[in-house]
């Protein structure tokens, strides 16, 4: 039996132990290089707080965290319309993003612009003013993800209205196995132009692409390591930056596997056309848990109250 005095000594002895640690210290004792404070509640959804910033923080430019669990201090919104880009559904308020993904879609938009039929890119989600996790998407929280459509960019008068309701355009048949003909030669040259930027770490793009460009690339292939086969990614394709030089607060992806990744892709295409009977005592997909502030580096909390 414990007595009721020993419960007191073990009571005061957590509440010294937790007044030690501080809200900006772990138990493991690590120390925290910006304790959240500004009464930023670290149990609250991280969506609803990222998701209601209209504005970046006055914070010098940086990814927090890794894609698809950080937030971005000091974004740069991407003009709506440039000479050779149009942002789209900018109700959304995503064409936020590092300064380095706001020129590298620059950059890329003017190399679409001389493809036949281009006259530029429709961009479609970057990320929320201060990142953060959004509806829709697991990464593009840290300003380093861009989602590009496939439809050409042909008219780059749009108006705001046209652009929240025009459509992309598929480019997938046979469930992604293979591409329809709305795929053009132009397409291999843009995603190719992004794969072999420099900053570029990944391209994810539906199986039946990734290997139509595997067939039709007769020069150099070192560029199709980039380009990842993923489910979805019809309508458009997305690209992820590599973390800029000296972010040391940005977590990078490991690379993708050595080598071009076509076999990878068609082994994909392969199962895509000869689906598996579904398994009858797989457990359902587990919920995905909402991300709390506390799931977030903590100086994303910073990122919340700065101005
Ligand atoms: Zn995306």
């Amino acid at each position: 039996m414990i007595k009721a005095s020993t419960v007191t000594v073990l009571m005061a002895a957590l509440v010294a132990l937790l007044v030690t640690l501080g809200p900006g210290q772990s138990a493991s004792g690590q120390a925290d290089p910006a304790p959240p404070g500004n009464g930023i509640d670290m149990t609250a959804s991280a969506k609803t707080l990222f998701g209601s910033e209209r504005d970046a923080s006055k914070q010098p430019a940086e990814p927090l965290g890794s894609y698809s669990k950080g937030c971005l201090a000091g974004g740069v919104r991407l003009p709506e319309s440039g000479p050779t880009w149009q942002a789209m559904r900018l109700s959304r308020n995503r064409n936020w993003g590092h300064p380095e993904t706001i020129g590298f879609i620059k950059r890329l938009s003017a190399a679409a612009a001389r493809q036949p039929g281009w006259n530029g890119l429709y961009v479609g989600d970057i990320s929320q003013p201060r990142g953060g996790p959004v509806t829709g998407h697991r990464s593009h929280q840290i300003g380093m993800d861009v989602d590009v459509w496939m439809r050409p960019a042909n008219d780059l008068t749009l108006t705001l209205q046209e652009r929240e309701n025009i459509a992309s355009v598929s480019m997938r048949r046979s469930g992604g196995a293979y591409v329809n003909d709305n795929w053009t030669r132009a397409h291999h040259e843009i995603l190719k132009a992004a794969a072999m930027d420099t900053m570029v770490a990944r391209i994810f793009v539906f199986p039946g692409a990734k290997v139509r460009m595997c067939n039709d690339e007769t020069g150099n292939r070192t560029w199709l390591r980039k380009i990842r086969p993923w489910w979805g990614h019809h309508f458009h394709f997305h690209v992820r930056l590599n973390c800029p030089a000296g972010a040391s607060n940005c977590v990078e992806q490991p690379p993708p596997p050595p080598g071009d990744g076509c076999e990878a892709a068609e082994n994909w295409v392969y199962d895509i056309l000869n689906p598996k009977p579904p398994d009858p005592d797989a457990p359902p997909p587990a919920p995905r848990p909402e991300i709390t502030m506390a799931d977030l580096p903590h100086l994303c909390a910073r990122v919340l109250s700065a101005q």
